[in-house]
């Protein structure tokens, strides 16, 4: 296409709502508009990436014997009620009723579709193994969407559902996937690493994350410095603790620590470490509420919490509810004397001899606390963060840390899902049993401002040519120069021939205007017919990623673009 008649519509100032180079990028150069917080356009720019980023996914799913669908995005409040999610989603599930009063939501995901879908259409063993798919708007209504694409109200996702006999069709299943996932973010041109992650609220036991690496990502991972292990920290399990250590059990004291309630405030106020503290922190689930204790200088692993919970739903209690169960105001709750709560505490605090605690008192504190002595603890349980530095479960090396983009993310569901929807299929044997399910999700959208994030520099993207809008731009200096423009349009119209994307820059701007915008926009390759191609033959071709011009006859342009962009041809 012409430049002059399309719409790319790219702005000099970067809009201040956007925080990280993606999210600016993809404004400013013309991709994608915001309607509403967490919603937005993709302009023509941004819907050819998105199409060439959904092909990719498409023949790797499809390699592996995959077959695309279509399910609706407006799902009936029946199916969620048999799985039993209608309930545990929360405000993320975007619910809305008809006009016959009867509930629906906009799908956040969709095993209860498909499950739904499979109990009628599949009967015998002779139909499975399945692998079904479909690319489709997703509905979350996020606490904090942000970072443009990244964290969306409204995104699009590829999601895919496999259903086998057994485990070990699933296992198959999941091992396809895993190759699949690879192949897109490969193809992609993104620098990413599968990590172990925790199954959370969709249920089902085996999984991992596709993270791309980036200093911008939500997602904190933790690998090994010596073996392959690699994980989402909210996963990582702590390493075996040490023997009980000695110390003689003091008597427990009461004292006055007014104004300080965080563990930093009362280490200080007191003169001792953090490690010697208890940190009390009240939580509500669907069922109880419960006091989980961790060491000061420790967070709490909210994932594990909850899995340890064996709750629906897990969140910090307010303030009120602090206030009856411990009878203070919030910032002096402890494990002495709460009122008739569960206390679930890390297998660190259970070991701690003359501890620190909240009093349960306003400006007042515990010394000499001694779990078991002073208070019982119902549960000890992995409940805390693991962090750098410390030892890998794997073997004797240390972890360390990366920020990752979650891009993809396969799970073994097992049955829960085909057990609650009641999925079943007559196996050989003659016996009904629960079709084995596992269900493999994709971020489109996500996986576009990934590649951003990775491949950008000051003046703009470096799109990887694989998933580029466009492979070249082709900028005549002068468009006064009848010369200049028809030499242009000649190369332009040569690269089209051979199926090379190319677009026109036929604008009546300066030349600094174009080379900025090119720039901006990241197409790969940029040719310039200046002066130099009607008086010496010569034309310049420029590699957007080293920034590197080569000066080549007009003849020799073609192939000299094909080589840059597809260099094994
Ligand atoms: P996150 O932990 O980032 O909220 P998730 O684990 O809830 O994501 P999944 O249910 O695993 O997401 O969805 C599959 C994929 O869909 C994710 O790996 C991600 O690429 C994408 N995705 C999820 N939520 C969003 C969102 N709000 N905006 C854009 N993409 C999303
Ligand atoms: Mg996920």
């Amino acid at each position: 296409m012409k430049v002059s008649e399309m719409l790319i519509p790219t702005l000099r100032e970067t809009p201040a709502e956007a925080e990280i180079a993606s999210h600016k990028l993809l404004l400013r150069a013309g991709f994608i508009r915001k309607t509403a917080a967490g919603i937005y356009t993709y302009l023509p720019l941004g819907m050819r990436v998105l199409k060439k980023i959904m092909n990719i996914i498409r023949e790797e799913m499809d390699r592996q014997g995959a077959q695309e669908m279509l399910m609706p995005i407006m799902q009936p409040a029946e199916l969620w009620h048999e799985s039993g999610r209608w309930h545990v989603y929360g405000p993320e599930l975007m619910r809305f009723k008809d006009r016959h009063n009867r509930d629906f939501c906009l799908g956040p995901t969709h095993e209860e579709i498909i499950t739904a879908l499979v109990r009628n259409e599949i009967k015998s063993y002779k139909q499975l193994p399945q692998l079904l798919y479909h690319i489709g708007n997703k509905y979350r209504d996020e606490r904090r969407p942000r970072f443009g694409l990244m964290r969306g109200r409204e995104f699009i996702m590829k999601d895919l559902y496999s259903f086998d006999r057994d485990e070990e069709g699933l296992d198959k299943s999941y091992q396809k996937m895993y190759e699949a996932y690879t192949n897109v973010f490969k193809r992609c041109g993104l620098t990413f690493r599968p990590v172990e992650a925790d199954s959370g609220a969709i249920g089902g036991s085996t999984t991992h994350e596709f993270m791309v690496l980036a200093d911008s990502g939500e997602a904190t991972i933790l690998f090994c410095d010596s073996c392959n292990y690699a994980a989402n920290v909210e996963k990582v399990s702590v390493p075996a603790a040490g023997a009980d250590p000695a110390g003689e059990k003091l008597e427990i004291k009461e004292v006055k620590t007014p104004g300080a309630h965080t563990v930093e405030q009362v280490s200080e106020f007191l003169g001792v470490e953090p490690h010697q503290i208890i940190k009390t922190l009240i939580y509500k689930t669907d069922k109880e509420v419960v006091a989980a204790l961790v060491r000061g200088d420790r967070e709490i692993n909210e994932v594990k919490l909850y899995n340890a919970l064996d709750c629906l739903r897990l969140d910090l209690a307010d303030a009120k509810t602090v206030e009856e169960v411990s009878g203070a105001p919030v910032g002096f709750a402890g494990p002495v004397n709460l009122k008739d709560i569960r206390i679930i505490a890390d297998p660190e605090v259970a070991q701690m001899v003359n501890a620190v605690t909240g009093a349960n008192k306003a400006d007042t504190h515990y010394i000499n606390v001694n779990p078991g002595r002073d208070f019982k603890i119902n549960i000890v349980e992995d409940i805390r963060m693991v962090t750098a530095g410390e030892k890998c479960p794997n073997c004797e090396g240390r972890l360390k840390e990366a920020k990752g983009i979650e891009v993809g993310q396969i799970f073994k569901l097992g049955t829960k899902y085909s057990k609650a929807l009641k999925a079943t299929f007559l196996d050989e044997d003659g016996k009904e049993k629960p079709i084995v399910m596992g269900c493999y999700g994709i971020g489109v959208g996500r996986t576009m401002a990934a590649s951003v994030e990775q491949n950008h520099d000051e003046d703009g993207i470096i799109w990887p040519v694989s998933i580029a809008p466009y492979h070249v731009i082709v900028v005549p200096i002068s468009t006064k120069d009848e010369q200049q423009v028809r030499i242009a349009e000649d190369i332009y119209k040569q690269l089209l021939d051979k199926g090379i994307e190319a677009v026109l820059d036929d604008r009546k701007e300066r030349p600094g205007v174009k080379f900025k915008d090119a720039d901006l926009i990241g197409y790969p390759v940029r040719v310039v017919i200046g002066k130099n191609a009607v008086e010496n033959n010569t034309v310049e071709i420029y590699k957007r990623s080293t920034k590197e011009t080569v000066n080549v006859s007009i003849e020799e342009v073609i192939n000299t673009v094909q080589q840059l962009l597809f260099p094994q041809v």
